[in-house]
């Protein structure tokens, strides 16, 4: 226990040490936490070493500090090491073999996190032949044991007589999007937390979803066979000296005071929603309403929150693209994940196997239950791009309702009851059931969404391919020149900067509405209500319903925060009521009466349709009760009947398919029908 430095060392803790050491001994903590900044400045040489050789720097620091006195020898403090210099800071996927034993500080988002368990760090073992006990200091996963005895030299039996546990807990730490260039998959490392690093002080930042800065040494342990055999390749970990939570922000985004001036004279610009639409994915033509959406998502509006009526109200603005395919969904949504602070790529059926909310897994190691987080809590303030949505499993088809509108993951399952949170924004894309798109068919019935997750939208589009001599030409002439040069067309802002922007906006600015705005936004929701509200409400369609007036006050805010303006004006309530009559007209229209119909996007079932539905349902009721009590009804009976309205044998069909569908009506014979209840 000699080395060049212990002058040094000792030193230091006798200089800076000391204050700090007899707290702690008054509150007998575990172990002792020091600024790497602390030792740099006292000597940097001092700072070297402890770089170079950690283990060896670690075990001299303990040994001083042990021989300040019996109490501390007693108290035995563990040595934690945080603010490492940032030469030492890497990313995870930068972890190499030449990196084993050295001193590294990451930051990452915290995927799984097993539960805490006792791990034995000695065992002591006696020689059954003469009775002489063994330490053996525990390192590896399976248990050290002595080969022969110390003492009689003898091979063979050893009994355990007892064990020193350590407790400990192993996380697996995922990059943060915004440590990934354009589309790249995060990587993954496992960290183990030793000792006091998972008492419940560091539990409550020990949660799937958080972010953390861990500084630790990098670990190497060869794989093990199932025979027990190592293998020659190793895993590697880290084992941490210190975690620290990480506020979750745009603060890792520097922008610099000539970078803020250019974006201030940026946001003066009166084509400055033209840029950004260009910047859009320039490669792709057309579909103008669309980038101008995206870039409204990318800003997003207020989130509210009152604390007191313990409620907020998401800012997010998520949008869905359907449509048929090959015609550029993937390719928007893969260029928009690259262009968007903190943005991801995934499809529906997660890459990964970890799914787009939560899943339970279970631990193999510790045979335990365990949440993993998925790509949404996973991308926490950023823009998630979910491509082929309709495929995603059914577990986060349920998880997701909440995750689009209260922004949070609940998962209460084997155990595990727990809450993410997912204040992230979604652009999806879907493909329909049938291989292309029926305008005169809803929305929900060709996806395979159901109807209230596909309402959760602030706006849908649907893309078509149909041919079109004069677009079909712009199309093959955009792909044709992007295929000879792929940097043909540059985006209007560049993509460094116009991450910037957006992350300065998300930052900076939290625009309210004018009474102007207001007076707008209310006039079109209220004219467009009004059209429901005559007669025979029944039969009428609702044109609109109040998830898009909160849908277009986020717009209306988002396009205020382009500008970096404070409050949102007239123009920015019509550019937002623009881009949702865009969306209903195309998603919310009845083309078989021209009629605005929310329903088409809610219910997935068209009021035209719904009013066939309603009197054929009239029909089956009134001749069940002109029968005796129990009685069915003969399905050709109902066509006649129909016939005499003009209602076809088709539309009876479709109807009677829907009302049993929806437990109405049922079949308890061939042909004839009876009313459930
Ligand atoms: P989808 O995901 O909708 O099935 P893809 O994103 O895979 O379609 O697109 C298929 C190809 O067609 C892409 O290479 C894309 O560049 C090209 N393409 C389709 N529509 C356009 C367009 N409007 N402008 C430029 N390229 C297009
Ligand atoms: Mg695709």
């Amino acid at each position: 226990m000699k080395s060049d430095f212990d002058d040094q060392v000792s030193a230091f803790i006798n200089k800076r040490l000391l204050t700090q050491l007899k707290a702690i001994l008054a509150t007998s903590k575990a172990s002792i936490v020091i600024d790497f900044k602390d030792i740099d400045e006292f000597s940097p040489e001092l700072g070297d070493f402890i770089i170079k050789t950690p283990l060896d720097a670690m075990d001299t620091i303990k040994y001083f500090i042990n021989e300040l006195g019996p109490a501390y020898k007693e108290l035995n403090l563990e040595v934690r090491l945080k603010n490492l210099p940032k030469t030492r800071h890497i990313k995870i996927r930068e972890i190499r073999s030449k990196h084993i034993g050295k001193l590294v500080q990451v930051t990452g988002l915290i995927k799984l996190a097993v539960s805490v368990k006792p791990t034995a760090s000695k065992i002591s073992f006696e020689c059954q032949s003469c009775g002489h006990a063994i330490d053996i200091v525990q390192t590896e996963r399976v248990i050290k044991q002595p080969v022969i005895c110390t003492n009689c030299g003898k091979k063979g039996r050893f009994k355990i007589i007892s064990k020193e546990f350590i407790d400990t807990q192993r996380i697996n730490l995922e990059e943060s999007p915004e440590d990934l260039e354009g589309g790249e998959q995060p990587e993954h490392v496992n960290i183990i937390l030793k000792g006091d690093l998972v008492d419940p002080k560091f539990e409550r930042s020990i949660i799937p979803g958080n972010k953390v800065t861990i500084s630790g040494i990098i670990n190497e342990e060869p794989v093990v066979y199932p025979s027990g055999k190592k293998a020659r390749i190793s895993e590697i970990s880290i084992d941490a000296s210190y975690l620290e939570a990480v506020e979750q922000g745009f603060e890792e985004m520097i922008i610099t005071k000539e970078e803020e001036l250019a974006i201030k004279e940026m946001a003066k610009d009166k084509l400055i929603y033209t840029k950004f639409r260009e910047s859009m994915a320039p490669n792709i033509y057309g579909y103008d309403y669309i980038k101008d959406s995206i870039v409204l998502q990318l800003f997003g509006g207020v989130r509210k929150v009152s604390a007191e009526a313990n409620s907020t109200k998401r800012g997010d603005v998520h949008i869905l693209l359907v449509g048929d395919p090959g015609v550029a969904k993937s390719d928007m949504l893969k260029y928009v994940s690259g262009i968007a602070p903190k943005a991801r790529y995934v499809t529906g059926m997660g890459s990964s196997g970890a799914g787009l909310t939560a899943t339970i897994i279970k631990d193999d190691a510790s045979k335990s239950y365990i949440l993993e987080a998925g790509a949404m809590p996973l991308t926490n303030l950023g823009l998630l791009c979910i491509d082929e949505i309709d495929k995603m499993n059914k577990d986060d088809r349920v998880a997701l309702h909440e995750g689009l509108e209260q922004q949070t993951i609940s998962i209460s399952k084997a155990n595990i009851h727990s809450t993410l949170s997912a204040q992230t924004s979604v652009l999806a894309a879907a493909n329909p059931k049938l291989s292309r798109f029926n305008m005169f068919e809803p929305v929900a019935t060709q996806i395979d969404l159901p109807p209230t997750l596909i309402n959760r939208f602030d706006l849908i589009f649907i893309l078509k391919d149909r041919p079109n001599p004069e677009i079909d030409k712009m199309i093959a002439s955009r792909i044709l020149e992007s295929n000879k040069d792929i940097n043909k067309n540059k985006p209007a802002i560049e993509t460094k900067l116009l991450k910037k922007y957006v992350a300065y906006a998300k930052q900076n600015c939290k625009p309210i509405l004018s009474s102007d705005a207001i007076s707008v936004i209310n006039d079109f929701y209220l004219k467009l209500r009004q059209q429901h509200s005559t007669e025979n409400e029944e039969l009428k369609p609702i044109p609109i319903s109040p998830r898009q007036l909160n849908a277009v006050i986020r717009l209306a805010e988002a396009s205020a925060k382009v500008r970096l303006s404070e409050y949102v004006t007239v123009e920015d309530a019509k550019r937002a009521i623009d881009l949702t009559m865009a969306y209903l007209g195309e998603v919310g229209v009845d083309k078989s009466t021209g009629e605005l119909d929310i329903d088409r996007v809610i219910s997935g079932i068209p009021s035209s349709k719904r009013n066939v539905i309603l009197r054929v349902k009239s029909i089956i009721t009134s001749e069940l009760n002109a029968m005796p009590s129990g009685g069915m009804i003969s399905i050709n009976k109902i066509y006649e009947d129909a016939l005499n309205e003009n209602i076809t044998e088709d539309s009876v069909n479709q109807a009677i398919d829907t009302l049993k569908r929806e437990g109405d009506i049922f079949e308890p014979r061939q042909g004839f029908l009876k009313l459930v209840g």
